[in-house]
């Protein structure tokens, strides 16, 4: 992946556990790599299809001068989640901080923390058998994507599929998303029944009949298996409905127990 680099950044701000640096102020030094894919960009020469390092820069120097933090561990970290909200664009980014006048009150030259971090690719499944299921659809689709840690980079057709467990019920339509989320798995899932249900589903039947069924197949490479989620998702590799619009999305994407992928998968199921 290409790298934008922004060197020695210099901020004067008020982080420090000791109560005098934050009423005195100090100078910070940035430093930060951006992962970014900088093809469309440089094909067109377009300023608006990269990441514009001007505003990089900005949005540092603004973060670090309205917050205060007692540690630079907390101030690398929340600058890093500015900086990934605010540019969808950037895959993943290295961010150093260092602090020259650490008083220390011993000879070193500087003290830093160089964290790294990225987004989470999250694949999720989505149906719906009730009222207006594409309108359903459509609304969980924009809800995960207005979440400030999370958009939806790609989103598969929706496929009309007859009831799967309990059958005496509606046809269901579904589909399956790619998301860059930086939220945990845990809390992308309660994200995720939050949105449920605020678009009124209500458990009554297991398997049974719901206006949104949003389910995490896989998560990074990942593999979760806590009282409230396992990843992937437990029965992704026998689902049809599930593996189909993956096909779309994500031939490519691997399921990390059965050490397959998507694509794989697929043909298995339909060749069983
Ligand atoms: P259902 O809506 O019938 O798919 O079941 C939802 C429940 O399954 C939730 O309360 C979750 O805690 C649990 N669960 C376990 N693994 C997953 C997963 N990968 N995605 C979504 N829900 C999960």
């Amino acid at each position: 992946m290409d790298c934008i680099n922004i060197y020695d950044l210099l901020v004067f701000a008020n982080h420090g556990v000791l109560k005098e640096e934050n009423v005195l102020g100090q100078k910070f030094v940035v430093s930060v790599s951006l992962y970014v894919d900088t093809r469309e960009a440089s094909k067109d020469d377009d300023v608006d299809k990269t990441v514009n390092y001007a505003e990089v820069c900005k949005l540092i120097t603004n973060h670090l001068q309205s917050n205060t933090y007692k540690l630079i561990e907390t101030a690398a970290n929340e600058t890093a989640k500015a900086i990934l909200t605010a540019f969808p664009k950037i895959y993943e980014l290295e961010l150093e901080i260092k602090k020259p006048w650490a008083p220390v009150h011993l000879a070193i030259d500087s003290v830093s923390v160089k964290i790294r971090r990225k987004r989470n690719v999250a694949y999720i499944g989505f149906g719906s058998n009730m009222g207006d299921r594409k309108k359903y659809l459509q609304d969980a689709i924009k809800l995960i994507n207005d979440d400030e840690l999370s958009y939806v980079d790609k989103v598969s057709s929706f496929i009309e599929t007859k009831p799967y467990g309990y059958t005496d019920q509606d046809d269901f339509l579904n589909g399956a998303a790619k998301v860059y989320t930086l939220r945990d798995a845990h809390s992308f899932l309660e994200l995720l029944s939050d949105i449920e249900n605020k678009l009124g589903r209500v458990r009554q039947i297991h398997w049974g009949p719901r206006t949104v069924d949003l389910d995490i197949l896989l998560f990074n490479d990942e593999i979760i298996n806590s009282e409230k989620l396992i990843v992937p998702h437990i029965e992704m590799h026998k689902r049809d409905f599930v593996l189909k619009p993956m096909m779309e999305i994500a031939p490519e994407a691997v399921h990390p127990v059965l050490n397959s992928t998507v694509s794989a998968l697929y043909y298995k199921l339909n060749e069983a």
